[in-house]
């Protein structure tokens, strides 16, 4: 009896011993597979990249295409199923599937004489170039240097032509555009106050870049002018471009201002000229980086 009850209490360990180490064998093993598991899912994750390449949904010639702007592409192709593709890139680029005045950024002072000044693109207030002096056989007014040196050029070479050419609004600040800008609203009121005049930060006027030739009035008739024809001739080779395009306002914003030129340089203003594009279009185009 002594002898038997010992036999039961040993069977009683070695079966608890057992079930113990059958247990950690379990456990073990299923551990290993967790974390094996485990790792196979994280593997996957981190190979998935933060943002998927969608240029390939795009039949695109142009290599202005934006990642970070696929949504706003995708969205304004099917309110334009009309564009093709380049198109969409560039307008979406420019901003144009957003309204004037919204979806605002600082303009880009890295471009240098390049930079884009629009209404989507504004100056801060403080925002003054170096400028120089025209003088008043230019018509007075101030440019940046640069600009100013090849204006120059540009009315002595027209001279020799029989065409007389002057300065008559060149820099203008972000305070005097403010008041200008202000006293049409009160004129005219904003709708059409917005279509001929730059509300402050938005101006050409204030990056020293720009010049209206002659006249600034629509009324004028510039556009049948020999001074006009003489300009779009020859403008592009001293590096300036006629800014607001006729029918070209849903991309400029601004109707059509045959007397006002942007200094963008020889090179870029000769490849406008023969593109024969807006500054938005080139910009977006072959200036804009992601
Ligand atoms: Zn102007």
């Amino acid at each position: 009896m002594k002898l038997k009850r010992k036999v039961k209490i040993l069977m009683i360990i070695i079966l608890f011993i057992l079930t113990i180490v059958i247990s950690a064998i379990v456990w073990q093993k299923s551990l290993t597979t967790y974390k094996k598991n485990n790792q196979e899912e994280k593997k996957e994750y981190d190979e998935e990249p933060v943002y998927k390449e969608h240029s390939s949904e795009f039949n695109i010639k142009k290599s202005n295409y934006i990642e970070k702007y696929y949504d706003r592409y995708i969205a304004y192709k099917k309110i334009h199923s009309d564009y093709d593709d380049d198109t969409i890139i560039t307008y979406v680029n420019i901003g144009l599937d957003r309204e004037f005045y919204t979806g605002m950024e600082e303009v880009d002072m890295n471009d240098g004489i390049l930079l884009l000044c629009n209404k989507y693109h504004l100056l801060k207030s403080n925002y003054v170039p170096d400028l120089v002096n025209l003088g008043s056989k230019y018509g007075g007014g101030q440019l940046q240097r640069e600009a100013a040196d090849y204006f120059v050029k540009m009315v002595d070479a027209a001279k020799k032509d029989g065409i007389s050419l002057w300065n008559v609004s060149g820099y203008r600040s972000y305070y005097t555009q403010k008041s200008l800008y202000n006293n049409y609203v009160n004129r005219d009121g904003v709708a059409k106050a917005d279509t001929y005049s730059a509300r402050a930060g938005s101006s050409e006027h204030q990056t020293g870049l720009a010049t209206d030739i002659n006249t600034a009035s629509s009324a004028a008739h510039f556009e049948n002018t020999k001074e006009y024809e003489w300009l779009i001739n020859n403008s592009y080779k001293y590096g300036f471009i006629l800014r607001y395009l006729k029918d070209k306002t849903f991309i400029t914003g601004y109707k059509y201002e045959p007397w006002h030129y942007r200094y963008v340089g020889e090179k870029v203003a000769k490849e406008i000229n023969e593109l024969n594009i807006t500054y938005e279009e080139y910009y977006a185009t072959y200036i804009l980086k992601g």
